[in-house]
């Protein structure tokens, strides 16, 4: 790389940089290329032996005795590191304004490393009563096993989180908006509620808050700057944004980033050069124009679903009757500091019993996975296609009915993740597919 002296990169705009990272570090120099090459070695040639040494003795050393480091890294294995996966963390911490981030090989890999780094046998987690699928299996079907206690609370309800920590509390979990209801957990308040309780506690048994803000992505939200300690996500969503690959990241404070690369190193989920590639030249870069645009048809089709006969409510952010629209305003802006409810709806199908909602909402949706264009019945979000799904019995199956009403996951429910289609090709799919279930009721009359 030449010398000459450039304007250094945090005068930029966080949107440009998302665009070209660091792209001038020492740690990578590819003054030849306009775009990375997706580094794709398994393992590293070492010059020396001492040079070897060095880099086994440099590795998750990086807090301990950062100013010993070499100006570049010595890469040995990719499972303890590679340019790529480099590339995408610094770019990621500088997304989520954080000092640090990692990535794993999934969005869950990355929920389980920085709880794995957090507790350990006879530590409680507090977690939010509503969770993806999958981190509320973990948490009840895995961490038990591991003498990890786990109380579900409503963190919509800070006073009842504060009742429940005990001296065993080591971890306060949530995510905002909420997978799927999108009701908000207050992340100032939340963060607030740990630093009164941290106040009068030994630094050793402080509690840490966790926030997945995989729903919002960094665009539209960022939970360090609102005083949150760590920010999980999964890349395969919104930040990938074109569905190509899995990922997953732990953005969060400087001490972090070692053990959570030993967590990687031993636990193995890594995250494969060629999948953090996309993530670095394609889902970041474009992050902030997909989000805009994405979240003005949100917008748009919110609108449109609250003026429906057939649908009995609507929950979208950006809606002027959202039940938290102040909350929603305040911690949901994007990096310009403007009102960004993000791209996901939910909304429930009426019905005279929960039983025929529910039955309204799959014919439904069954409608549209035979007839829609531009939208697909499939799981995942914040992707290029809008994907259409209905969490009571797809990605929220794991909790039992009963419990699902009670964390608002009403059987008629369904989830929508806009995309960058038009919108008025999405209404039209929405249209065709309520005038079928609205005959369909006719014809069981
Ligand atoms: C998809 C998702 C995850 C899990 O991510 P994977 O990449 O599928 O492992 C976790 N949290 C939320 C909110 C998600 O949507």
């Amino acid at each position: 790389m030449n010398d000459r002296k450039r304007t250094p990169v945090r005068d930029y705009s966080i949107e440009t940089r998302l665009i070209y990272g660091k792209a001038n570090d020492l740690h990578w120099d590819y003054s030849h290329h306009l775009v990375p090459p997706i580094s794709a070695s398994a393992t590293f040639r070492l010059d020396s032996s001492r040079r070897g040494a060095q880099g086994f003795h440099d590795f998750a050393h990086q807090h301990d005795a950062p100013e010993s480091l070499p100006t570049a890294p010595i890469y040995i294995y990719d499972r303890l590191g590679e340019p790529n996966k480099d590339m995408l963390e610094e770019t990621l911490a500088a997304a989520e304004q954080g000092d640090s981030a990692v990535t794993f090989a999934s969005g869950m890999a990355a929920i389980s490393a920085v709880l794995g780094i957090l507790v350990q046998q006879g530590d409680e987690v507090l977690a939010h009563t509503t969770l993806y699928g999958c981190t509320y299996s973990l948490l009840t079907n895995w961490f038990p096993r591991l003498g990890v206690r786990v109380t579900f609370v409503d963190f919509s309800d800070l006073e009842a989180v504060r009742s429940m920590i005990t001296n065993r509390t080591r971890v306060m979990y949530a995510e905002t908006p909420v997978n799927p209801t999108l009701r908000l957990v207050d992340l100032e308040g939340l963060a607030r509620l740990a630093a009164a309780a941290n106040a009068l506690r030994p630094v050793t048994s402080r509690i840490v808050t966790v926030v997945d803000s995989t729903f919002a992505t960094p665009f539209c939200q960022r939970p360090l700057t609102h005083g949150i300690d760590f920010v999980v996500h999964s890349l395969t969503k919104g930040i990938g944004g074109f569905g190509t690959d899995i990922g997953g990241a732990v953005i969060g404070p400087a001490w972090s980033r070692d053990p959570l690369l030993l967590y990687r190193k031993d636990f193995g989920g890594v995250l494969s050069a060629k999948a953090a590639w996309p993530v670095l030249v394609q889902g970041l870069p474009s992050l902030a124009v997909r989000m805009r645009a994405m979240q003005a048809t949100a917008g748009v089709v919110a609108r449109y679903l609250s003026t429906v006969q057939d649908v009995e409510r609507v929950s979208y952010p950006g809606l002027e009757d959202f039940e938290q629209a102040d909350l929603a305003r305040k911690q949901m802006v994007d990096y310009d500091g403007v009102f960004a409810p993000g791209a996901l709806i939910y909304f429930s199908m009426c019905g005279d019993s929960p039983a025929e909602s529910r039955h309204r909402a799959e014919r439904f949706i069954d409608h549209i996975a035979n007839e829609a264009y531009c939208i697909t019945l499939a799981v995942s979000l914040g992707n290029i296609r809008t994907l259409i799904e209905h969490p009571g019995s797809m990605t929220h199956a794991a909790i039992p009915a009963q419990e699902q009403l009670e964390k608002g996951v009403d059987p008629g429910g369904i989830r929508l993740a806009i995309g960058l289609e038009k919108s008025e090709d999405i209404i039209g799919d929405l249209e065709r597919s309520f005038e079928s279930v609205l005959e369909g009721s006719i014809n069981a009359l």
